[in-house]
């Protein structure tokens, strides 16, 4: 193998440089260029890209976000799109290809492996809702994001007497908000796999300040609702004054931390590893401190990635 690519797709997450110096650094050292495609699939399809060096990653590693950009390319959604980024990649002579991304990434991955091109695929999503892994890139620094923002809030909670409803990212995934729920000490964790009654929050949140508790904190995951209408909803059946921080993009960014820093490096260069072994069409994960291989095919099939039970019950037993 003379030369492989690499190309950051989807939503962007703290990790993803780290990941793409590994694979540079690993690709170079087995006497393998890199190539950088620009924009996700985007770039492939345009041909936009760059043969990556040591120096194009140096001093990347502890920087959020992706410098080779990441894009949503909705060609790589027609027959027509991903033929001519396959064709563009064989006449680039490219014979190995890592997708850091999240599951639509994936699926793009798999379409270029059914077009006979070498695919290893890093999962890269905030959300940790990609199946076969117990964690994905991002997550981790996306949790820390939160925590420091919901500790600064406490401090501001408490000396108002306030009531905060703290919005996290995840539509369909409640992980976020429940993993900082526990790591915060919030008094609930409002998350899409669980249903809720607010008459029952309302009624333990006038308990509590009854008892002279003089903050709360509600974390909830976009998918369960929006921070602004349970807010006003606790404002009408309790009266007391209930504020919403929305931590939206927030959470994406910042330096990675130092699990994602070893996750991405480890994922990194599995990936060329695993190319130059000849294999293709998989999606690395880690699997209880492994890093585990999963067919491309059955990730994609698999859905989204169930909330972790022992999580749900950590919560409750700590009354959240
Ligand atoms: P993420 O990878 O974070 O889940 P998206 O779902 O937006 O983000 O997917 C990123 C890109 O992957 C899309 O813009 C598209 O180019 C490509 N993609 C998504 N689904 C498919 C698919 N079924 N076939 C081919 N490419 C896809």
């Amino acid at each position: 193998m003379k030369r492989i690519a690499v190309l950051t797709s989807g939503g962007d997450c703290s990790g993803m440089n780290a990941a793409i110096r590994a694979v540079v650094r690993t690709g170079l050292s087995n006497n393998v260029e890199v190539v950088g495609i620009q924009k996700g699939y985007q770039g492939l399809i345009d041909r936009q890209y760059e043969l990556l060096t040591t120096k194009s990653v140096s001093s990347k590693l502890q920087v959020g976000g992706t410098f080779l950009q990441s894009a949503r390319c909705l060609a790589m959604l027609e027959e027509p799109g991903r033929r001519l980024a396959t064709e563009n990649l064989k006449e680039m002579e490219i014979e190995g290809l890592v997708v850091i991304g999240g599951d639509g990434s994936h699926r793009g991955a798999l379409e270029l492996q059914k077009r006979g091109i070498r695919v290893i695929a890093i999962p890269a999503s905030i959300d940790n809702d990609i199946p076969f892994t117990d964690m994905s890139l991002g997550v981790d620094t996306a949790l820390n994001n939160i925590i420091h923002a919901v500790d600064n809030l406490k401090d501001t909670a408490s000396s108002h007497d306030r009531t905060f409803v703290v919005e996290t990212m995840g539509r369909n995934c409640g992980y976020l908000a429940l993993v900082a729920g526990i790591a915060c000490g919030a008094e609930y964790a409002l998350i899409p796999e669980s249903r809720y009654d607010l008459n029952d929050i309302c009624e333990h949140l006038q308990k509590r300040f009854q008892e002279g508790r003089d903050n709360s904190i509600i974390m909830v995951a976009e998918g369960a609702g929006k921070a602004q209408d349970i807010a006003d909803q606790i404002k009408d059946r309790v009266g007391f004054e209930t504020r919403i921080m929305v931590l939206g993009h927030y959470q994406r960014g910042g330096s990675p931390s130092s699990f994602d820093r070893l996750l991405a490096a480890r994922f990194g260069v599995t990936a060329v590893e695993t190319l130059l072994r000849g294999e293709s069409g998989k999606m690395l994960g880690l699997s209880c401190g492994t890093i585990s291989q999963t067919d491309l095919e059955k990730v994609t099939q698999g859905g989204r990635r169930d909330i972790d039970e022992t999580l749900l019950r950590l919560a409750s037993t700590l009354g959240i």
